[in-house]
């Protein structure tokens, strides 16, 4: 369907307050869709940025120590009053790598799995927006929690900074090098341990692309309860590491709501076993949420359980244009109040995002009429029920629009509609994150 004649079924839909129209056609399925520090240095750029640099790239043991300590007391005060970037010194207390190093994860690992090539390392070394260029001369590929500790017991020893690496998506640059430190990747590490189809609850390895999860449980009849524009590369392993958020965060909560359990490995070996799969667990200190977001300076992340919801057969998505930037508050107000338990996304972008989109990325279409509109929302519901999730969608886009909360808007017709109005969320990530703002 065109998208003119999308519109056109829209506006009726839009109209019904005044003038009721034909029901709009359904479509069937679903959208297919701080800081680093320690050996586990984890390199947060997130504080990079803002010159927060506590406790920074040392082993784990290191941070303990008084002085660094008292080191990462002051970087803090810098980042509180500074607007002055502080240059970072590689401390020169860490080891730099040598052959007996690298004989050493050989012998460990495999030749395969320890990586020293210069093209693979420069993809390595190098964050998603091309903004910072670590020098690692080692990229290590471990494929069990074991083979994960024994890097990091024999790093440790040898006061050799890591960094833990998912899929490098992360766009605060805490995914790669800062100096030379050791690059684990945990992409080898790529199985789906079990699934529970009574509860829903997934047990995977941290290196497990997310669509790929997405996938899987697709076949299952359920979805994972966050949804990135990156998840075709990202791991969920980083997007615990990041608490990611996403497109179904309104939903279903953050990753603290749906992680059940971790399994994560310190920096100095010691493998941390907190790979729950109860749901109702009341039982003492819940050290896994710990893990969530402290972008590997804790341990590395190796396992992961996770309570993933039952895929619901009646979606729909609606791209509207709000005026004023309070009319897109007001209005999801009145979305959580009018959908309810349908509503599974509200996504808003004002008129300089979607220009850049539309400018910068090849198949982005406005659905709308181009630059008359200030504020967009996207709103997406989805239950189990077609026509009554229709028709309390059509009511509260009435409502809406009768409240002048609305400008314009359109409905998606298919499939087909809807992921062409996810395009413009999901590559708004895109853009930003490959830096169209600075060209
Ligand atoms: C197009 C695009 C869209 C995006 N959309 C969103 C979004 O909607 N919401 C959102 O929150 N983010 C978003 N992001 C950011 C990014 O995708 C997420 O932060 C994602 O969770 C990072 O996962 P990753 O596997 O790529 O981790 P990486 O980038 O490799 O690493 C991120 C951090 O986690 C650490 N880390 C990685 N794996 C592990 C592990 N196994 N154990 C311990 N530490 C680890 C790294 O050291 C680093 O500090 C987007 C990025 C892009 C490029």
């Amino acid at each position: 369907m065109k998208m003119d004649r999308w519109r056109a079924s829209v506006r009726r839909i839009l109209n019904l307050a005044s003038r009721p129209g034909p029901a709009p056609r359904s479509f069937a399925a679903g959208r297919g869709n701080p800081a680093r520090s320690g050996s586990l240095h984890c390199s947060g750029r997130s504080c990079r940025e803002t010159q927060f640099y506590f406790g920074h790239r040392q082993p784990l043991s290191m941070h303990l120590r008084e002085t660094e300590f008292a080191l990462g007391v002051s970087l803090i005060q810098s980042r509180c009053f500074g607007s002055v970037a502080t240059r970072i010194q590689r401390n020169p207390k860490f080891a730099t790598i040598n052959s007996d190093d690298i004989r050493y994860f050989r012998d460990l690992l495999g030749d395969k799995s320890v990586i020293q090539d210069e093209d693979a390392l420069l993809a390595a070394n190098m964050d998603w927006m091309r903004k910072y260029k670590g020098s690692s001369k080692l990229l290590l590929l471990p494929r069990s929690t074991e083979e994960v500790s024994q890097i990091l017991k024999y790093c440790n020893s040898r006061c050799l900074g890591v960094v833990p690496q998912g899929g490098n998506t992360g766009l605060v640059g805490g995914s790669v090098p800062v100096f030379d430190e050791v690059i684990v990747n945990l992409g080898a590490m790529n199985k789906v341990i079990s699934f529970d189809e009574v509860s829903g609850i997934l047990v995977s390895e941290a290196g497990c692309i997310l669509e790929s999860l997405m996938n899987f449980l697709d076949n299952k009849g359920f979805i994972m309860p966050l949804d990135l524009g990156s998840k075709g590369s990202c791991q969920i392993g980083g997007n615990v590491s990041t608490n990611a958020g996403g497109l179904r965060l309104l939903r279903y909560g953050s990753l603290h709501a749906n992680v059940l359990g971790l399994e994560a490995v310190l920096a100095n070996g010691d493998v941390l076993d907190m790979l729950g799969t109860l749901r109702k667990d009341n039982t003492g200190y819940d050290l896994k949420h710990l893990f969530m977001g402290s972008e590997g300076s804790l341990g590395i992340v190796t396992k992961v359980s996770i309570l993933t919801p039952p895929k619901l057969s009646s979606v729909n998505v609606a791209f509207l244009a709000c005026t004023d930037y309070l009319s897109c508050q007001k209005l999801l107000l009145e979305a959580r109040r009018k959908l309810g338990e349908v509503l599974s996304a509200f996504e808003f972008l004002d008129e300089q995002a979607m220009d850049l989109a539309l400018k910068h990325l090849e198949g982005v279409r406005n659905p709308l009429p181009p630059a008359l509109h200030k504020f967009y929302v996207l709103i997406e519901t989805t239950g189990s029920d077609e026509q009554s999730d229709k028709e309390k969608l059509e009511a509260f886009l009435v409502h809406a629009m009768e409240g002048g909360l609305i400008s314009d808007g359109v409905v998606a017709q298919d499939i087909q509609q809807a992921s062409s109005v996810w395009k413009i969320r999901y590559s708004r990530s895109i853009d930003e994150s490959r830096g169209c703002l600075q060209i």
